[in-house]
């Protein structure tokens, strides 16, 4: 009788699980675990937002695995010597897990990798994370590393696609014998004043509810949509992909045959990309991808940061996007793209800082696309561009992407009665305006706490400097 573990980590689901699959056709038992430890709890990437996010998913597993007649087994500790004892109670001879390409995991896998070996225990990698599945097999046509989107989605397009797992309507049962153990209640893992009040569901169960959802309603309009802030037009899957609720390879067999979905489909490959940049680089994690900008000096204000973290910058539209933030665990794509070029162009503050605090709060917060995106508009990353192409003017940005200003009153209710014409600098509101509006700048609403002009000037000249030749 063979037995195997499958070692469920951000793959939280049951369609189109290669490992679980693999497992169900080799083995007589399998038995299915998650570990909590405590760099997923605590360490300096943690967050209470994703742990609630995790908690749903883990206990919408664990009921569909017990309507197939399994269970979800929880363990707590170090993920090498959980799965190590295991093992050897119940005499696995293998462990499945799905692939994750972010420098944490691949050591993390190692250590596993090593712990297992003196005990003969297979440990085994299948796809599953992302669409395609093997990177190594995207490169150039010189045979060298992508390190530009539009080429890579181009080879990314062309890769061959696995055929999506289809799991058997019943499982094997767990040994009777084997402690279950349980999923931690929600206040032995979070601190509830840190949770954010407006936010989706995780599971299973709610990824596939909004993907049939966003491919019903809204993936046709999506080139259209997806750039205007105030509508809910992108499908805000982002933490359900994270958590691996829902398979993008699976997806991508369901997307229809029309632009917005070929638009939609590239905002996937994104993920890829990035996945693809930190496997094959992942010093990024630390450092510029870019060596000359790893000389560059950040300012040190910690009112800045606090200000901008507060969403109290005196720019609406970043102080409406950094409110939702807060609010939702999650943040239009736009409005973080603003956010980040404001971080480091206007306040010249380090993109490390936005990086770790949209780790401490966004439930889609993801090693591989949070680190390629803040070194994107940082301009210290792959794909690059001219610097002044990723610095935005922020009161443009706000007439060209909420020009009615309904994202921005939806967050920052202090601007509600500031008439349109004012919305995106409200510092040039007469006196009387303000106070019809109910918004006195300095008292109701901060005055802008820098000049975009003088910043951009600033910035510029400093990205110039360290790559002039001295
Ligand atoms: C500074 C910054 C930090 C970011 N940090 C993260 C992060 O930690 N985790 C994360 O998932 N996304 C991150 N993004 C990318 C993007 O903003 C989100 O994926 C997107 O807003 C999620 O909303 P959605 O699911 O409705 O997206 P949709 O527009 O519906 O896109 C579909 C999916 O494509 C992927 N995607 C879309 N845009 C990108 C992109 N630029 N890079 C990588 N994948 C993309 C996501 O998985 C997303 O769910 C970041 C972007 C910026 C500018």
């Amino acid at each position: 009788m063979k037995t195997v573990i499958v070692w469920f980590r951000n793959d939280l689901r049951l369609h189109d699980h290669p490992a679980l699959v693999t497992a169900t056709q080799d083995a007589d038992v399998v038995i299915p675990v998650f570990i909590f430890n405590n760099t997923l709890l605590k360490d300096g990437h943690s967050s209470d937002n994703r742990n609630r996010f995790l908690l749903e998913s883990l206990t919408d597993l664990k009921k569909s695995l017990s309507e197939l007649g399994s269970d979800l087994v929880i363990r707590a500790g170090s993920a090498s010597t959980e799965l190590r004892k295991l093992a050897l109670e119940v005499s696995a001879e293998d462990i499945y897990y799905s692939a994750d390409y972010t420098p944490y995991a691949i050591k993390r896998d190692k250590t596993v990798k090593q712990a297992l070996a003196n005990d003969d225990i297979n440990f085994r990698g299948f796809p599953g994370r992302l669409a395609v599945s093997n990177l190594n097999a995207l490169h150039t046509k010189a045979g060298t590393t992508h390190k530009v989107f539009t080429p890579f989605f181009r080879n990314w397009l062309e890769v061959q696609r696995r055929p999506v797992a289809v799991l058997p309507s019943k499982l094997p049962a767990i040994p009777d014998a084997l402690d279950v153990g349980s999923i931690p209640a929600l206040e032995t893992i979070t601190a509830k004043i840190n949770l954010s009040p407006n936010v989706l569901p995780g599971g299973e169960r709610a990824a596939r509810e909004r993907l049939h959802d966003f491919l019903e309603n809204d993936i046709d309009d999506y080139k259209q949509a997806n750039n205007v802030m105030a509508v809910a037009g992108t499908s805000r899957l982002s933490s359900y992909l994270h958590f691996g609720c829902i398979s993008p390879r699976e997806i991508e067999t369901m997307l229809p045959e029309t632009d917005g979905a070929r638009a939609w489909h590239r905002q996937l490959a994104w993920r890829e990309f990035y996945n693809y940049i930190i496997f094959k680089f992942p010093t990024n994690a630390d450092l510029e991808f870019q060596e000359r900008y790893r000389g560059l000096t950040w300012d040190d204000d910690p009112k800045l940061l606090q200000a901008w973290k507060d969403g109290q910058t005196g720019y609406p539209i970043v102080d409406a996007s950094m409110r939702q933030l807060r609010a939702e665990a999650w943040m239009h794509n736009r409005a973080r793209l603003i956010v980040g070029s404001f971080l480091t162009k206007d306040l010249l503050l380090d993109w490390r800082h936005g990086e770790a605090y949209f780790m401490h709060l966004l439930i889609d917060g993801d090693e591989a696309n949070n680190n390629g995106n803040w070194q994107w508009i940082a301009s210290v990353g792959v794909d690059p561009a001219p610097v002044f192409r990723r610095l935005y003017n922020p009161s443009l940005q706000q007439k060209n992407y909420d020009p009615d200003g309904v994202y921005v009153r939806q967050f920052v209710p202090e601007l509600k009665l500031v008439p349109g014409e004012y919305l995106a600098e409200p510092w040039t509101m007469p006196e009387d305006v303000q106070k019809t509006a109910n918004c006195i700048i300095g008292t109701d609403y901060p005055a802008p706490v820098v000049d975009h002009k003088t910043a951009r000037l600033v910035a510029l000249d400093k990205y110039r400097k360290v790559t002039a030749p001295a």
